[in-house]
């Protein structure tokens, strides 16, 4: 059995879809009975799976996704360094 510790090291350092099947069972059991920590790294598995599946998307959604121009681009740029500066 994991500690809280370990659990947070792993999914720290590692991303829970790559782990062995083994490993994340003991990790999941870990989440389920866990009080302390059981919330907080379900929540980081959840964020990872987000980042993956978007990774996986991301060329797919390029085309509908809104460009700016290079001169929306200056004028962003320039907006934002002027609210900066302020
Ligand atoms: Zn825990």
């Amino acid at each position: 059995m994991f500690t809280c510790k370990q659990v947070s090291k792993a999914l720290h350092e590692e991303d829970y879809s790559q782990m062995s099947p083994l490993r994340r069972f003991f990790l999941r059991l870990h989440l389920r009975l866990c009080v302390v920590c059981g919330k907080y790294n379900k929540q980081v598995i959840e964020s990872q799976d987000m980042c993956t599946c978007y990774k996986q998307h991301e060329a797919e959604n390029e085309a509908d996704r809104p460009k700016l121009d290079l001169s929306q681009k200056e004028a962003l740029k320039e907006l934002l360094a002027d609210k900066i500066a302020k």
